[in-house]
């Protein structure tokens, strides 16, 4: 037997060497069904099957790099071929190679719009229609979680108004069109549309889907519990049986690690994988390879009172040694903190860590989560003054300074000529004559004519509108960009973006723009961005890689740090030494989702995430002054830790 298979108990063995066909591996935290998923391309490819036979579908760019090289050490060079990546990523790669011609009138250079260019048309689009008798005027904010919800689940606004119960409904619909069509104008797509459009293309061009179906022999998904009724849609396309094979679909997760419903997944999916292919097979792991039991038993201590996911307690692997009960006195697995306010949570928190470094930890082992993003600052604060490496995942920011968005900017519009938001952007950045009011004129001229803003900048009749300076900054900026365009087809990206930072002025503006304190730090980070671009052949494939990197992405996991993430951010990883912050009612769960029991749900599934990533110990805080001037009470999932606690104890 192959050495990595007599590694796996015999469940995981059972789940690994599965017959083909559809296969859902359902199981707890820690259990191993990232390691089953693995090792099963691992198997199949010494069955005979061809690397690039896989597509392996994970939750992070950084999973699927582990993944990768996890493989690597089994298989050497085979692994090259196979394709890994998240859905979006997986998803915009498709339909780089295949949208042009085939849905409307997007081109292969699609821009992927974040949430702030979202958030800019769904506004216009707001304001561009009427509201209804009987509905009320909406935020944008609103407006994009109805428009994602209904991309989610394969709605297109035709359908969105055909299924429109009330007139908000129809009032939502109506705008979802406009913000479509300001998209599609734009030739941009929004992350939703990267699921929602490879879905369409794949049912209206059946033979482009038998070419990937072709491909792709293998489908294996982690992390099924967060996909959203598009992946899942998606994933029951390709994986359908083809040309005489039978469908090959491995997919792993745990309903009660659900923790996205927020963006729309649906946890009830992975429940109900035996209806939609009947001859499934199922394996389920018990057996949690990560924690001490005490710290097991305090997770299953909060999820035992879920009312909507089967509670599945768990069996530490290894023999349960002294101390390991909840609040026993010797090195106990799970500590409890009360503190003050925030700072004094984090300042016990740093005292800990220093006490732990002492005793020989090292400070890649410890991370400590919280449930939003904001919180960090407080635990940055108290490690920065305990001299105490840290680092904080998703929120390095760097793609959000200032200056990197505005260098992105340019590459984003020579990339893409319809990308009229990226070009508002950096039309006068620096100042070349092109002002708000220049800027209005040409794009009343363009949504006139029905023209890309870049082209009303050399367009006689717009021009004519405009005051002499203004006509000047549009025709050099509209040179530029041509010879930029052409560039682009031989220059590499790095040397690209050199060009552009320097010719187009922005350089030099910089040094006006910025203070003598402010300026190095600007430069770093702009080096830093052609470094980055250096890695890439081509200026999509550089401008897709950045709009896709995901939260967990971006961090340097070598160095000897200790990490602060969020909770949502900390899924499917592992630490020895892992402290929760902020367990009060209010923060955990968190106060937006106390009005429904689908809310408070999923916070209990979010604690229990928490939990399960800590291997040997366990430490948990709450402050009842976070909020100045508002007591907090503890967490109720505190409560049922203890309550649970004292029931064993009273059992023993
Ligand atoms: P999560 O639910 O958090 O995503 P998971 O079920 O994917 O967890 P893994 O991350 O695959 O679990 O495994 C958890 C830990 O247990 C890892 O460190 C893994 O190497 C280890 N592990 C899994 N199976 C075994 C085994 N049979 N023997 C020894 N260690 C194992
Ligand atoms: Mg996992």
């Amino acid at each position: 037997m192959t050495s990595y298979l007599a590694s796996l108990n015999p469940e995981q063995r059972a789940a690994v060497t599965a017959p083909v066909g559809p296969v859902l591996v359902r199981a707890g935290a820690g259990s191993g069904k990232t390691r089953v998923l693995t090792l099963r391309i691992a198997y199949l490819i010494e069955q005979g099957a061809a690397p690039s036979s896989f597509l392996a579908l994970t939750f992070t760019n950084k999973a699927a790099r582990e993944m990768r090289e996890r493989l690597r050490s089994l298989l050497g060079q085979r692994v090259r071929g196979l394709t890994t990546g998240t859905f979006h990523a997986i998803c915009a790669r498709i339909l780089r190679a295949e949208i042009a011609g085939r849905i409307g009138s997007y081109t292969g250079d699609f821009t992927i719009y974040a949430a702030d260019e979202q958030l800019q048309i769904a506004a216009e689009a707001l304001s561009a229609v009427t509201v209804p008798r009987g509905a009320s005027l909406l935020e944008p904010e609103e407006l994009l979680r109805r428009i994602s919800r209904a991309k989610s689940r394969l709605l297109t606004p035709r359908l969105a108004a055909r299924f429109a119960g009330d007139p908000l409904d129809a009032y939502v619909a109506a705008c979802y069109r406009r913000y479509q069509r300001a998209l599609e104008q734009a030739n941009a797509l929004d992350f939703d549309d990267l699921i929602l459009l490879t879905h369409r293309l794949f049912t209206e061009h059946p033979e482009v889907l038998e070419e990937y179906q072709e491909r792709w022999r293998h489908i294996l998904v982690d992390e099924y519990q967060d996909t959203d009724s598009s992946q899942h849609a998606l994933v029951e396309l390709l994986s359908r049986p083809y040309a005489g094979r039978p469908r090959s679909l491995f997919v792993v997760g745990d309903g009660m690690q659900s923790i996205y419903g927020f963006r729309n997944a649906d946890h009830t999916i992975i429940g109900r994988f035996q209806h939609d292919f009947p001859e499934a097979q199922v394996v389920e792991l018990r057996t949690n390879y990560r924690s001490r039991q005490s710290i097991l038993d305090a997770a299953y201590a909060i999820i035992r009172h879920s009312k909507v996911v089967a509670p599945m307690a768990l069996r530490a692997a290894s023999q349960p040694g002294p101390g390991e009960r909840i609040g026993a006195r010797h090195a106990p697995a799970i500590q409890i903190f009360d503190a003050r306010d925030a700072r004094d949570e984090a300042e016990q928190i740093a005292r800990c860590i220093g006490d732990l470094l002492r005793q020989g930890r090292r400070c890649r082992e410890i991370a400590v989560l919280y449930r939003t993003r904001h919180m960090s600052r407080s635990f940055e604060q108290a490690l920065r003054h305990a001299r105490i490496p840290y680092s904080v995942r998703g929120s390095t920011g760097f793609y959000d300074r200032a200056v990197v968005r505005d260098a992105l900017a340019y590459l984003r519009v020579i990339n893409n000529p319809a990308d009229n938001l990226s070009l508002t952007r950096i039309a006068n950045t620096p100042a070349r004559g092109l002002g708000a009011q220049a800027l209005a004129t040409l794009s009343a001229f363009a949504a006139q004519s029905g023209l890309p803003l870049s082209e009303a900048l050399s367009h006689p009749e717009a021009l004519d509108q405009l005051s002499p300076k203004a006509v000047s900054g549009a025709r050099l900026l509209a040179s530029l960009l041509a010879r930029w365009r052409r560039y682009a087809r031989t220059f590499t990206p790095d040397n690209l973006l050199g060009d552009v930072l320097e010719t187009s002025g922005y350089m030099a503006a910089l040094h006006e723009r910025l203070s003598p304190e402010e300026l190095p730090d600007a430069r770093a980070h702009l080096q830093e961005l052609v470094e980055a671009a250096g890695e890439h052949n081509t200026l999509s494939e550089f401008l897709q890689e950045v709009a896709l990197l995901t939260s967990a992405d971006d961090e340097d996991d070598e160095r000897d740090q200790v990490q602060l993430l969020t909770i949502h951010a900390a899924k499917g990883l592992e630490w020895p030494i892992v402290f929760v912050a902020g367990l009060e009612e209010g923060t955990l769960p968190h106060e937006r989702s106390l009005g429904t029991l689908e809310g408070v749900e999923e916070e209990r599934r979010l604690c229990y995430v928490a939990i399960t990533r800590a291997g040997e110990r366990l430490y948990l805080s709450w402050a009842a002054g976070r909020v100045r001037g508002q007591q907090a009470r503890p967490s109720r999932f505190l409560g049922e830790i203890e309550q649970y606690g004292r029931e064993r104890a009273g059992r023993a």
